[in-house]
């Protein structure tokens, strides 16, 4: 049976084990995020300066396109725009076939993701290898990652021990220092290994046709110099016109995703190997993905959801992702950008997501490109609302609006809702407000009055 986000999250908040995880990792990173926040005097400024970048290159992005192309390709590099994700998915394998490579070891990519790459990767018979630490976990547990910046926070350390155990069979304790050993001795040799390194890009600058890369552990770095062949794969909607846009992109970035001041390394990379020239890797390609955001970037209400750099921010400051994580979601991006692709790039129309939003507003604030997310989840709810079309609630809100304008029919009905709450309160709260009272107690009816009287006022 298809499970939806309300049956998950049912199983993860009995999870006693999750709920300390998600705690101790997403309390630690806002704390740190606050006090970096604090610090700084020029961190609405900065704000506004990203915001009004990111709306800029998505205004010119044709014109962005064209000029990375040409840097690219006049670079030796190859370029490729894919419309969907099955035209992504044949590109890179096409690429890696044309180059006679079996190996892969991958960067972080949520584009990856999105298009279910590695999935097609191996049933062409490449061995994919994640070389992000939380990424590796999460495939050798065979799920999809918990958080856009931290596949792996709803594990803690001595759940990630049994795992390299049992999957790497490394005799390892719990230890931090002694579990990323244990990973780099398995990754290692795969990074000399491997024919090709696949990453994503944080942001692909038009003016150099740069590729961006934010990175804490350097597998990264490995991966786009060891092996012969680098493909990074990232959306259309990552373009900045200049490299000077990346100094307020790059400050906001680190603080607000994982609160550190500044990223362990930032790769800005031009390409293939040229002649002469010992490092990197001989064949280059930036492949570009559309996969709905064309569309989006002429949707006038959920364009600005294209502004988003993946910091990972709005889920960390979410109640909802703070008590279901990442799983709870069931989708590729979860948290409240998730509920807006969702909908906007993945075609995902239940709104259920949507649905589960508190619309606290919190997302708003923490933002470092000002998506305004509870003006855009609104939305999704009622496109979904639309699309379901007329439904039982939609019904009884229209039958309560007629109601409504007649007196003596609305006293008449508070009375025998009243009769009803009191005589058959199981059936009123089971079938009629199922969700709303499962969790709280549906209020007491009041009396004809007993309000007026109360308060001498005469309100009602
Ligand atoms: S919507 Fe904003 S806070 Fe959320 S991931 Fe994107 S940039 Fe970060």
């Amino acid at each position: 049976m298809r499970q939806d986000i309300r049956d998950r999250s049912r199983d993860l908040l009995r999870d006693d084990k999750l709920q300390d995880n998600l705690r101790r990792a997403l309390g630690h990173t806002l704390d740190r995020r606050a006090a970096l926040v604090a610090e700084n005097p020029g961190w609405a400024e900065l704000r506004d300066r990203a915001r009004d970048l990111r709306d800029e290159s998505l205004r010119r992005l044709p014109e962005l396109r064209a000029q990375v192309e040409r840097q690219v390709r006049g670079r030796g590099g190859g370029f490729h725009f894919c419309r969907d994700a099955a035209e992504a998915r044949a590109r890179v394998i096409e690429i890696l076939d044309r180059a006679g490579a079996v190996e892969v070891v991958k960067g972080k990519s949520m584009v990856s993701e999105e298009i279910a790459l590695n999935a097609a990767l191996e049933a062409r018979g490449i061995a994919v290898f994640e070389g992000d630490l939380g990424e590796l976990i999460v495939q050798l547990r065979g799920e999809r990652p918990a958080h856009i910046t931290a596949p792996a926070l709803h594990l803690d350390r001595r759940q990630i021990a049994a795992l390299f155990r049992r999957a790497l069979g490394q005799d390892v304790d719990d230890d931090p220092v002694r579990l990323a050993a244990a990973a780099r001795r398995f990754l290692r040799p795969h990074f000399l290994g491997a024919d090709a390194g696949i990453t994503g890009a944080n942001f692909v600058v038009a003016e150099s046709g740069s590729v961006v890369l934010v990175e804490n552990e350097s597998n990264i770095r490995l991966a786009t110099t060891l092996p012969r062949l680098h493909i990074a794969i990232t959306g259309i909607e990552k373009l900045v016109p200049r490299l000077a846009d990346l100094a307020p992109l790059l400050a906001l970035l680190p603080v607000s995703a994982t609160g550190q001041k500044a990223s362990a390394a930032v790769s800005i990379l031009g390409g293939p190997r040229p002649s002469g020239e010992d490092d990197g890797p001989r064949e280059f390609h930036l492949v570009l993905v559309d996969n709905g955001r064309q569309a989006l970037i002429s949707d006038p209400i959920l364009r600005p959801a294209l502004r988003c750099i993946r910091c990972g921010a709005c889920l960390n400051v979410c109640p909802v992702f703070q008590r279901i994580g990442g799983h709870g979601y069931g989708a590729i991006y979860p948290g409240p950008i998730g509920v807006v692709l969702a909908r906007a790039l993945l075609g995902r129309s239940d709104g259920a997501h949507a649905f589960a939003c508190s619309l606290c507003g919190a997302c708003d604030e923490i933002c470092p490109v000002q998506v305004p997310l509870s003006r855009l989840i609104l939305e999704v709810r009622r496109r979904a609302q639309q699309d379901a079309g007329v439904t039982a609630e939609r019904m009884a809100h229209a039958a309560f609006a007629e109601m409504a304008q007649w007196p003596r029919l609305f006293k008449m009905a508070l009375a025998a809702s009243r009769a009803a709450i009191r005589w058959w309160p199981r059936w009123f709260s089971t079938s009629l407000t199922g969700g709303w009272t499962d969790l709280r107690a549906w209020p007491r009816p009041r009396r004809d009055g007993e309000l007026r009287r109360r308060t001498g006022s005469g309100a009602t």
